[in-house]
């Protein structure tokens, strides 16, 4: 692990202002001053979240991050690079274009650093526990890293938490959970793909240490999220949690947000990779109390089927936190982007994860995943039994025949099911979903998903879009 900080500290601060500039600058001033964690000269990375262009707070909060800029300046910082790595493969430059990014971070004397252009940007592969990882060379040439993160709610880890947030400085390829089913293991039982994607996020945070961590809570994305959903909430809490140790700030995030150390899968998996302070009473406290400042926030659903959407019927089988995390974001996407489009398609069914029960009707039915696909195709929903057509009459004799054999029962054929839209992957992946959907749909009967989709389709990478990777090249792991 490339150590950031020859501080080695167990101080976290909580502050709370009326303004976020204000919070981070007392956060910082009761941890000592910024030159505790910056020295003359230093190169800065600062990873900040740069999720989606829907603008703050699914993204970073800019206040927040000109004060930090403000501070490393005074600090007399060289050099000061800003960056993140997007989700679902929508481009940095998409953010730029819609946020502004470049220009307003120029002005202030800081980079911003596309990490997915390649003109920009290059990766090392760096070796953890046996994976090769693709992570930025800007960063792990930067004598300082700091965590800027945004805190929301999570549907697969209850909060994004600074540890997520450094996760996303893997290329979205290092990211990717592969289906690894181990001999004599149930995956979906284990939830084999939660454990997986919980042991890359800690390989990726160990490859470089941030030297301060700032979970910013000044606003808090509640209920649905961590993208603005038609459930999602906006509360202004005006509480900053800053530290030297990730780990420790996001043990203080999680006490302030009332979650039990024992439910968050992230830092129980710290815990026993010993990555850093764990109890809360090994923890130097500034600051505003822990217990005064307790929050009661709506998290997101526990389960698929709490998310409502206007005529969709929804089923699931036995699912992991793949699919699961998926089709949490397809649903909502739904609910808050094509409530126009189903209020005229007027019944669709979606079933998710293995052996889900049939459908209530043969129309409009999605079948979300590879589990889904193969463990449904003998589902009765498979088949429909159609009248067999009159014959054509064309003589008077025919006619005669046809009311003889009128009173026969009807013959019933049985047809392929051609309302049915499968969605292979595992999990499926976001966009391609949205683009079957429109395909079988079509523009007609959802304006609104093609106007989305249309949109999207112009902010995500391609794939020939490739990262340019630094062959053989090692970290000082
Ligand atoms: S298809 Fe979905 S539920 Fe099945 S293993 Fe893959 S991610 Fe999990």
């Amino acid at each position: 692990m490339i150590e950031n900080s020859k501080v080695n500290s167990t101080e976290v601060a909580i502050t709370k202002n009326d303004s976020p500039a204000k919070a981070i600058n007392d956060g910082i001033k009761l941890l000592g001053g910024i030159s505790r964690f910056i020295g003359k000269e230093d190169s800065i990375f600062i990873k900040i979240n740069l999720r989606a262009p829907n603008g703050f707070p699914i993204n970073v909060n800019m206040d927040s991050l000109r004060t930090l800029i403000i501070l490393c300046k005074d600090a007399g910082a060289k050099k000061i690079y800003v960056g993140g790595f997007p989700d679902y493969g929508v481009k940095t430059s998409t953010l730029n274009d819609t946020l502004g990014l470049k220009s307003y971070l120029e002005n202030l004397g800081a980079v911003f650093i596309s990490l997915d252009d390649p003109a920009t940007s290059h990766f090392s592969s760096i070796e953890v526990n046996g994976k090769n990882i693709e992570y930025p060379t800007r960063v792990l040439e930067s004598d300082k890293l700091i965590i800027l993160n945004q805190v929301s709610v999570d549907p697969l880890f209850k909060c994004t938490l600074s540890l997520l947030n450094c996760y996303s400085l893997a290329s979205s390829n290092s990211q990717k959970i592969d289906k690894l089913v181990r001999s004599g293991k149930d995956y979906l039982l284990l939830d084999q793909y939660k454990q997986d994607l919980l042991s890359n996020i800690l390989d990726v945070f160990t490859i470089k240490k941030p030297c301060l961590v700032i979970n910013d809570m000044f606003y808090f994305l509640e209920s649905a999220g961590p993208f603005i959903y038609k459930d999602s909430n906006l509360i202004r809490t005006g509480l900053v949690v800053s530290g030297f140790d990730a780990v420790a700030v996001d043990l203080i995030t999680i006490n302030l947000l009332k979650i039990d150390l024992l439910d968050c899968d992230i830092l129980l998996e710290a815990r026993n990779r010993k990555l850093g302070i764990t109890n809360v009473s090994k923890i130097n406290l500034k600051g505003e109390s822990l217990d005064d400042n307790k929050l009661s926030v709506n998290f997101t659903v526990n389960k698929l089927n709490e998310i409502t959407i206007n005529n969709t019927y929804l089923q699931t089988g036995r699912i992991c936190s793949g699919c699961f995390k998926e089709a949490y974001h397809l649903l909502n996407f739904m609910k808050t982007h094509m409530t126009k489009d189903l209020k005229y398609i007027r019944k669709q069914s979606v079933l998710i994860g293995e052996n889900p029960l049939e459908p209530d009707t043969v129309e409009n039915i999605i079948v979300f995943g590879d589990c889904a696909v193969k463990t449904t195709k003998n589902s009765d929903f498979r088949h429909i039994q159609v009248l067999k057509k009159d014959t054509i009459i064309t003589t008077v004799g025919d006619k005669v025949k046809k009311e003889k054999s009128s009173k026969k029962p009807p013959i019933v054929k049985e047809k392929i099911n051609k309302s049915v839209i499968e969605l292979p992957g595992c999990p499926p992946d976001m966009h391609t979903s949205l683009n079957s959907i429109l395909k079988y749909y079509g523009k007609t009967q959802a304006p609104n998903l093609s106007f989305y989709n249309a949109l999207l389709s112009q902010f995500i990478i391609k794939k020939s879009e490739k990262l340019i990777t630094k062959k053989g090249a090692t970290g000082d792991v």
